[in-house]
């Protein structure tokens, strides 16, 4: 054993002697909350309720809501507590009201646990005990999530009074080590960036850094000439880029230049952590003033591991709990032999963690009142206690604020106590050895997984739980956060704009075929500059195109489906190699923001990928059943050639979907994109030319849907239609298609995607952080122009005013800009057509309801129209039941739910719809009556991911199929079964093969 870490045991053992002088437990408050964190440690399930409740209660104001939300959340206990948990929910029922203030008063005491005061005021009882126990203290301002520039802007102000109050009232206190005490202000402020702004983007670090930095010089400037100290946290890793630059911004300035008494929080569970510091301490060298750094293992490590396997994003945090320990080490290291640099600050409450820095630090020679121990407020009080005894600077993190705000960051300590493989738990709770507490981790890891507790062994691998062979991996989002992304995007942008403007042909049986009229294709934010000018069919051309697709079915259809579905990954991987470029070009021609554009290219390769993945499963002649003597195998035919009109809002996704499904299955294809982004469809026929499709397998056909589109429908040689797009052409095509013509083979098959007029529900007991960033998105996201976009809101009667108020507040925060600029959330409208007729829908709402909401501030050139939001809104009202398809939010209050219900399903579509609520009853309810195609509870209404959410309504909004879901290709074929009898002389094999090869002779 190296003389460290005899020394760490040493120091360790040390501290555990002094905790256990003084035997306090961990939650050191006796009675309800220790009750529950001893129930929850011992029930994952029990745990998971009880967060839930706590998360939801602050929330709730009678006492018969309170003891409604508890039945519902514990009535169902399947453990040994549940007879005592029903007893007092039975108790709860007889007398509602006390039961519920009860309630309210013991989970309040929880949260006084961790909150160290309400206000300013309040806090300073606690900061004065504190101080005659010889710890000092950071105070940190907590608070709802910011929606809004408003809640920002609240946020500033309330960081500046509480500058104000700590200066004041701690005037004359001195530093408890007495020693090296210039280093150490007594008032000390940490401040949660992204509180600050409302719309910081991860692809746009330089905007947040251009509303940021004003509103933290006051802040800073006030805190200098009180002599105090100001620290940044770190938040999610969303923002850590922009945090760290916003930083280094800001105490460059001449101005902040030489103060000394700034610091930011530096994450060990981060794999980046390492590069962040080193980075960090050169900029420190070059500002020639020193700094501090809070070093902490990170406190959102859930999240992260949850966000980025749902986006399949490279996991940014270590994913074995030893792995952050020495992370934590070995950042402990850099900081202390940097001293002289920087001013080190260690935040966590682990034993080994604190042992190895005072041990390192005595062994490097540094006076151990040169750094400190920070601890969170209501957390390890023994420990800190030993500290102090110790002889080390000791400040606790104290958070100040409301219940409500609160809730979450008492969840978040919740979850920490309660942690399985948190230090907390391990030595206050479960008594884990101080041998196996005091560790060194790199011995753990070594060790492998079987060495450490509850160690999760790999977590990058999605489908550990599901049968091999069937599932299907998206393909990742490309995560903005990291600049050589925003870097690619960028150049992509300027590699494509000077090639707009190009001529494309038509292809028709693998050749170019030039036309006399072209369609000009435009930028709707910048209506003068062409896109591109593309070849438009006719009559002549469609009839060339049917011609080509039908002769080349003969052959395609004989294809084994293996070709047929290589062909679709190998487009698969053209995408992903021209991924920025092909996202770029929808900047440009559809109005996509960044992140929207990279969602529709991802969503075109999720098709191609998982389509050949649907194929495989389909593709071979399958047994029905085992019968002795016969065989009757079942398989797929392509019904022949298939018609695809697309719509431009998903430009490449929607049209990739529907020809790709008809391909892999065996059909030809005439393709058909919308005239606005008929640039991105000659991008798709170019990428499956490159592929290899055949000649005549797939032909590509832009033109008027009234002339050649109608044309093709009706056309006898068409025999599958995939439409997606307005309920008006829809319908046409619907009634069209059912008629038969002389000379038509098959019926027609029709597979059509319309709109919707999505509603959300907000309940009552709705967690509105969530409600309103998701409904923004889902109303405003891609400028409403998604058939999946929520368009109605309901609000229930007893949430509505803060609702609408914060609702309101965050539309006006909305960036609504030239898409080309990262992090813009609303751009223009597709074409002039759109932008009038939505222009046309708020005059009608204007005579209808009333303009609650209304930007003032969008550009002037280019198809924009201001974020709109309507209130009184009637149920029948225009703005209510038609499609709008632009940025315009109708809401609704109603009673109760059993109204919200009935207005959210009152309406011809069924589409999507979202429900916001934390009653687990009310959910439920909403799972089972609300009708749409795709039920959203707690998150966006938009945002279908392909083999996750298969997605498609009914009722008026399409024919009940369901895009990216494994029925989808079923629709493209029809069934065929063949028998035969493999009795000879009353002889039969006794086995029969599951599968046989594909029936591919001639036709
Ligand atoms: C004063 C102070 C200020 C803080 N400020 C911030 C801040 O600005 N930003 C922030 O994010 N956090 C902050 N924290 C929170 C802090 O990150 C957590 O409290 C801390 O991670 C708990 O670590 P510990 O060393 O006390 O306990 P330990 O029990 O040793 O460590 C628990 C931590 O290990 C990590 N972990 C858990 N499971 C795994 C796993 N399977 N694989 C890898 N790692 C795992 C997590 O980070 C978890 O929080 C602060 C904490 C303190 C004390």
């Amino acid at each position: 054993m190296g003389a460290l870490q005899t020394e760490i045991e040493r120091r360790g053992e040390r501290i555990f002697d002094l905790v256990d002088r003084h035997p306090e437990s961990l939650f050191s408050k006796a009675g309800f909350y220790q009750r529950m964190m001893a129930l929850s440690m011992r029930d994952e399930h029990f745990k998971v309720q009880l967060f839930r409740f706590v998360d939801v209660l602050a929330s709730l104001h009678r006492g018969t809501d309170i003891v409604q939300h508890l039945d519902e959340y514990f009535a169902d206990m399947r453990n040994g507590y549940a007879p005592l948990i029903r007893t007092g929910v039975r108790a709860a029922k007889i007398v509602p009201w006390v039961s519920g203030q009860l309630l309210r008063w013991n989970v309040s005491g929880m949260a006084r646990q961790f909150i160290a005061g309400r206000n300013p005021k309040d806090v300073m009882k606690m900061l004065r005990k504190r101080r005659s126990q010889g710890i000092g203290f950071t105070v940190d301002l907590l608070g709802e999530a910011v929606v809004s520039e408003q809640e920002a802007n609240e946020y500033a102000s309330r960081c500046l009074e509480l500058l104000e109050h700590l200066g004041r009232e701690t005037r004359g206190w001195t530093d408890p080590l007495g020693k090296n005490t210039e280093l150490f202000p007594v008032v000390n402020l940490s401040v949660k960036i992204s509180a600050l702004y409302s719309q910081m983007n991860p692809a746009d670090p330089a905007d947040a850094i251009v509303h940021l930095a004003p509103k933290l010089r006051p802040i800073l400037r006030r805190a200098r000439d009180l002599g105090a100290f100001v620290n940044f946290d770190v938040e999610s890793y969303a923002h850590k880029n922009a945090t760290l630059e916003l930083f280094r911004t800001l105490f460059t300035e001449t101005e902040f230049r030489d103060w000394p008494h700034v610091g930011i929080v530096i994450q060990a569970y981060l794999r980046d952590a390492e590069n962040d510091l080193l980075d960090l301490l050169e900029w420190g060298r070059a500002r020639g003033t020193r700094f501090a750094v809070r070093l902490v293992k990170g406190a959102y490590w859930d999240f992260e591991k949850i966000k980025s396997r749902q986006n399949g994003w490279a996991c940014p945090v270590f994913l074995q709990k030893p792995e952050s320990d020495l992370s934590f080490e070995l950042l402990t290291r850099i900081l202390l032999e940097n001293q002289s640099t920087v001013t080190a600050a260690f935040g966590s409450h682990n034993v080994r963690s604190i042992a190895h820095a005072q041990a390192l630090a005595e062994q490097l020679g540094i006076d151990r009142s040169r750094f400190e121990f920070q601890l969170l407020y209501g957390m390890a009080g023994p420990v800190k206690r030993a500290l102090v005894e110790m002889g080390y600077r000791v400040r606790e993190y104290c958070p100040v604020g409301e219940l409500l705000p609160g809730m979450s960051y008492l969840v978040r300590r919740l979850l920490e106590n309660t942690s399985n493989e948190g230090f907390l738990r391990a030595k206050f709770s479960e008594n884990v050895s101080e041998e196996e507490l005091l560790r060194d981790p790199a011995d753990i890891i070594a060790q492998g997984p079987n060495g450490a507790r509850h160690v999760e062994v790999s977590a990058d691998d999605a489908s550990l739980d599901a049968p091999p062979g069937d599932t299907y991996q998206n393909a990742p989002l490309v995560n903005f956060v990291y600049e050589q992304n925003q870097d690619r995007m960028r150049e992509a942008l300027a590699h494509v704009r000077p090639q707009l403007g190009q001529k494309y042909p038509l292809v028709i049986n693998g050749e170019r075929v030039w036309t006399d009229k072209t369609i000009a294709s435009i930028n709707p934010s910048s209506p003068d500059d062409v896109v591109g000018h593309v070849a438009e069919a006719g009559i002549p051309e469609a009839e060339r195109a049917v011609k080509a697709a039908r002769d080349a079915f003969e052959k395609w259809s004989r294809t084994s489906f293996e070709t047929r579905c290589r062909l679709l990954e190998r487009a698969a991987d053209i995408m992903h190699r021209r991924r920025f470029e092909l996202s770029a070009l929808e900047v440009f021609e559809v109005g996509k923001a960044w992140a929207e554009a990279d969602g529709d290219i991802r969503e075109a390769m999720d098709f191609c990928r998982f389509y050949a993945h649907e194929m495989r499963l389909i593709g071979r002649p399958r047994l029905t059943q085992h019968v002795l003597g016969e065989e009757s195998y079942q398989h797929y035919w392509p019904r022949g050639v298939a018609m695809i009109i697309a719509p431009w809002n998903f430009p490449m996704a929607i049209l990739c979907g529907m020809t790709t499904a008809a391909l892999v299955t065996g059909n030809t294809v005439i393709m058909k994109p919308a005239e606005q982004s008929a640039v991105i469809g000659a991008m798709l026929m170019e990428i499956f030319e490159e592929a290899g499709v055949p000649p005549g397998v797939l032909n590509y056909l832009p033109g008027k849907g009234s002339v050649m589109g109608a044309h093709l429908v009706d056309h006898k040689d068409v025999d599958l239609i995939a439409f997606t797009g307005s309920r008006e052409v829809g319908l046409r095509i619907w009634e069209s298609a059912g008629k038969t013509r002389e000379g038509q083979r098959e019926l027609k098959r029709v597979i059509c995607e319309m709109g919707g007029k999505n509603a959300v529900v907000i309940d009552a007991d709705a967690d509105l952080d969530e409600a309103i960033v998701d409904t923004i998105y889902s109303a405003f996201g891609y400028q409403g122009q998604k058939c999946s976009a929520c368009s109605r809101l309901i609000i229930l009667e007893e949430i509505y005013p803060r609702a609408m108020e914060r609702l309101m507040n965050a539309a006006a925060s909305l960036r609504v800009g030239n898409p080309e600029e990262p992090g813009i959330t609303v751009g223009p409208v597709i074409d002039g057509k759109a932008h009038k007729s939505i222009l046309n829908y708020i005059e009608i709402g204007k005579n209808e309801s009333r303009l609650a909401f209304q930007r003032g501030d969008v550009p002037e050139k280019g198809f924009f129209i201001p974020p709109t939001i309507f209130t009184n809104v009637d149920p029948k009202a225009k703005i209510a039941c038609e499609e709008i398809f632009g940025p315009v939010l109708s809401v609704i209050k109603a009673r109760d739910l059993d109204e919200a219900f009935e207005i959210a399903n009152g309406t011809e579509f069924a589409l999507t719809a979202g429900f916001f609520s934390r009653s687990p009853a009310n959910i439920e309810r909403a799972k089972a009556e609300i009708v749409a195609g795709n039920v959203y509870i707690n998150r966006s209404c938009t945002g279908a991911v392909v083999g996750r959410h298969p997605f498609g309504g009914f009722k008026m909004s399409g024919g009940g199929t369901k895009a990216g879901g494994a029925d989808y290709l079923l629709q493209f074929v029809v069934p065929r079964v063949v028998t035969e009898n493999i009795t000879r002389h009353g002889f039969a094999p006794e086995t029969t093969p599951q599968y046989r090869d594909e029936f591919l002779g001639p036709r």
